[in-house]
């Protein structure tokens, strides 16, 4: 018999027995894993919903997750004393009160239907004199719950590319298309992305960013008001125009982290890291070594 490797040894040894037969679409596995840290002994629950998912695939990238972006494959950046802006402490004061006042509107808003199925609006949230934002798509489950951008399993992931950078999330601003989730996480309509962008144009007006890093195809798309591939437009810088007067804004596009978790190749997350280390070059900032 050939031999199960560790994950395989574990899962085994953890998976509950098969639920019911008829529910055989929807078996809910729930799988502790108490091998992960050994040295705390700690447990993680995965809750995997699709019959058909690749449990080993789950783990892996778990594993990996931490690995490659903080972990023994990366020296993580010293911290880096990230340049702020040349911003007085009103000027600072301004921005962050204009940007409040973008977030209370956006709670009220109601201007499509995304308003009334809401649990909470995600406005954004980071730091007003932030060197970069990233701008994502719009909330998914956890966000909607929490009412902050993301907090789910795809922002677990963009937070270790933060770190991986050597800044903190407090140093960034996070942001989305869409401001209200999307029943089901269904893509962004037109009448929604043409409803909800001026908010995010004030807000980048506001926060003047000098890179915006957009994930994943609908936020690259719409900054840079294209229909090409995210594929063709990753990895180079183009210039978002604030407005008019406004000296263009440089802008990466590169993989949502929700679509690196999903095509969680070895490429894939290396052209990810490859585009994050040319928005650092461009901000003079130090490039960790793996
Ligand atoms: N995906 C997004 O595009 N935005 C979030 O805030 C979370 C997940």
């Amino acid at each position: 018999m050939r031999r199960q490797s560790r994950t395989q040894r574990c899962f085994t040894r953890y998976l509950p027995k098969k639920t019911d037969p008829a529910d055989s679409n929807k078996d809910a596995f729930i799988i502790k894993c108490p091998f992960l840290l050994p040295n705390f002994y700690s447990t993680i629950t995965i809750c995997l919903m699709e019959k058909d998912i690749d449990i080993n695939k789950a783990v892996r990238q778990h594993l990996e997750i931490d690995d490659f972006f903080t972990g023994g494959f990366t020296i993580r950046a010293k911290a880096s004393e990230p340049k702020l802006q040349q911003r007085d402490n009103a000027a600072f004061a301004n921005a962050a009160a204009e940007l409040e006042k973008i977030a209370a509107e956006v709670s009220r808003c109601r201007k499509c239907n995304l308003g009334s199925l809401r649990t909470n609006a995600v406005p954004g949230e980071g730091n007003p004199n932030a060197r970069i934002l990233f701008v994502g798509e719009g909330p998914g489950a956890d966000e909607d719950a929490q009412g902050r951008p993301f907090v789910g399993r795809a922002g677990k992931l963009l937070d270790k590319i933060i770190a991986a950078c050597g800044l903190k999330r407090s140093d960034v601003f996070i942001a989305n298309i869409l401001k209200c989730r999307p029943p089901e996480n269904r893509d962004p309509r037109a009448d929604e992305i043409i409803n909800c962008f001026p908010y995010l144009q004030r807000q980048i007006e506001i926060i003047n960013p000098e890179i915006i890093v957009a994930l994943g195809a609908p936020a690259a798309r719409t900054l840079l008001n294209t229909n090409k591939s995210i594929g063709q437009l990753r990895g180079q810088f183009y210039e978002y125009y604030a407005g008019l007067g406004s000296p263009p804004i440089k802008l990466m596009a590169t993989y949502h982290t929700a679509y690196l978790l999903r095509n969680y190749s070895q490429e894939n997350r290396k052209r990810v890291w490859e585009d994050m280390k040319k928005v650092l070059a461009e901000l003079g900032l130090p490039i960790p070594q793996h």
